[in-house]
């Protein structure tokens, strides 16, 4: 039958990630592998009142169809919730998605014809690049530095590529380098992106998750003719199983994101959208986010502290300020790769970071998250990586 299958879907192949992965549902292992949030931190007797509430008040409505671009006073909290971070936006600017995984995919579907050029951060998300893919996306890749990619390359790369579609960039505590954008370059990319007529999409799912240094606004705030698309979610602040994320973007882009949505999946759940309008008209949800920020921020502390004291001293690592991960920078002559099946007999999960790379992979690389192990595991398990590290570096 595979000679059925679309062009596209040949693309599609068992990566060594997904091994890893499923390896992870094994309850000996501990893994940093995944990227999911804190399950014990879900909060799930106030979603019992909320959803009570809502399926008495306005059960049949939200087991009903609803409009696609999403249920009205979950898009009016949202615009509050851009407001605060200094993007003001009307309610025809936002569009409620099943995740921001399907923004990103309804952008392949929106701007990007076969053979399109993409130019993205090196390393980037794997989801988009696979998404993008489906697409027949080319990727020009930027390099970055601790303060993200880097300018002068990126303007190399707009001169090299004028036509090239747009620019796609995770700003904020980046999935997977947990490197951030500086504000210097954040205002730098505006004016390249006008410069040479490219339009930005700011893929935005941790900015709210940050736990140390100053906050930098993002990117769509310096936008001043529409030109950045940003997306995010609930799926870091509240719950990913709920399928919610948005996209704030210019009435242009929002029709066709709207006609783009219907033809994909009518609308995203409408259970879960009252649900959660109801839970943050019920509750504080940036209380709840500050719980979170405090869990990770120690989570991150202690693997940090595991890599200062059980790693060998050739081993560097980016420092993140948010978000859910580490990344890892093994010495060169170290292939990543070999390290992760190593670790896996010693029942540890962690994913190369070679994975995340569009074009060019940087093969002695690792990326770890340390948002859903408890501290303890995470002490167990670094400490195994740091014995499997010393052994591969002796050898
Ligand atoms: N973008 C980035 C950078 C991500 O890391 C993720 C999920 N880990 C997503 C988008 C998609 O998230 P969701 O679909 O759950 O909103």
């Amino acid at each position: 039958m595979h000679n059925k299958f679309a062009k596209r879907a040949c693309s599609i192949k068992s990566s060594d990630m997904r091994i890893i992965l499923t390896a992870g549902e094994r309850p000996e292992l501990i893994s940093f592998a995944g990227g999911l949030p804190a399950p014990e931190l879900f909060p799930i007797e106030a979603l019992k009142t909320a959803s009570e509430a809502v399926l008495t008040e306005e059960g049949a409505a939200s087991l009903q169809y609803s409009a696609t671009e999403g249920y009205l006073p979950l898009r009016q909290a949202i615009a509050g919730r851009m407001e605060a971070i200094g993007i003001p936006a009307t309610l025809d600017q936002l569009m409620i998605t099943s995740g921001s995984q399907q923004a990103i995919d309804l952008t392949g579907r929106l701007l990007l014809d076969e053979g399109d050029t993409i130019i993205c951060e090196s390393p980037t998300y794997l989801a988009a690049i696979n998404a993008f893919k489906t697409y027949d996306a080319n990727f020009v890749e930027v390099e970055m530095d601790e303060d993200g990619m880097i300018m002068e390359i990126l303007e190399k790369r707009l001169m090299e590529n004028p036509h090239a579609k747009f620019i796609y960039t995770i700003p904020d505590f980046q999935n997977p380098s947990g490197r951030t954008l500086s504000l210097e370059r954040r205002k730098r990319m505006i004016k390249l992106a006008k410069q040479y007529d490219m339009i930005i999409l700011e893929d935005n799912p941790y900015g709210a998750i940050r736990f140390s240094g100053t906050p930098i606004p993002p990117i769509k705030q310096f936008d001043t003719d529409g030109r950045v698309i940003y997306l995010s979610t609930f799926s870091k602040i509240f719950a990913p199983g709920l399928r919610l994320g948005w996209i704030c973007a210019d009435t242009v882009f929002i029709e066709k994101y709207i006609g783009l949505k219907e033809s994909a999946d009518m609308h995203s759940d409408g259970f879960a959208q009252r649900l959660t309008a109801k839970y943050m008209e019920q509750n504080d949800i940036d209380a709840h986010i500050e719980t979170i920020k405090e869990v990770y921020k120690e989570r991150c502390a202690v693997m940090i502290d595991c890599i200062e004291q059980f790693f060998p001293k050739s081993v560097s690592f980016v420092k993140p300020e948010g978000g859910l991960f580490l990344w890892v920078e093994l010495p060169e002559s170290m292939d990543a790769r070999k390290i992760s099946l190593k670790l896996l007999e010693s029942n540890v999960a962690v994913i190369p970071g070679a994975a995340f790379f569009a074009g060019n992979a940087q093969t002695n690389t690792l990326r770890l998250n340390f948002s859903n192990t408890p501290e303890e595991r995470i002490k167990e398990g670094m400490k195994r990586m740091g014995e499997v590290l010393q052994r591969e570096l002796n050898e």
